[in-house]
């Protein structure tokens, strides 16, 4: 490795390392927001069945609380 390709890999690992501690500090102090954008209330998703995100959850309570409902 000479001078010039030491310098260009270190950057790279630089702006690797930086990104790496950029995101973890994003999700570990919750300031990314997990909602997913597919669809508000996960209508019509093909996912809906088998999905456990929040959202997806929150629909299939509210689902199942609508049907006890007379
Ligand atoms: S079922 Fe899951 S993937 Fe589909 S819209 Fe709802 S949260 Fe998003």
């Amino acid at each position: 490795m000479n001078r010039k390709e030491f310098f260009k890999t270190s950057g790279r690992i630089l702006i690797l390392g930086a990104m790496a501690a950029t995101t973890g500090y994003l999700v570990v102090n919750q300031k990314v927001d997990t909602t997913c954008s597919v669809s508000p209330a996960c209508q019509k998703c093909g996912e809906f069945a088998k999905c456990e995100l929040p959202q997806a959850i929150e629909t299939k309570q509210a689902n199942q609380l609508q049907e006890k409902t007379p």
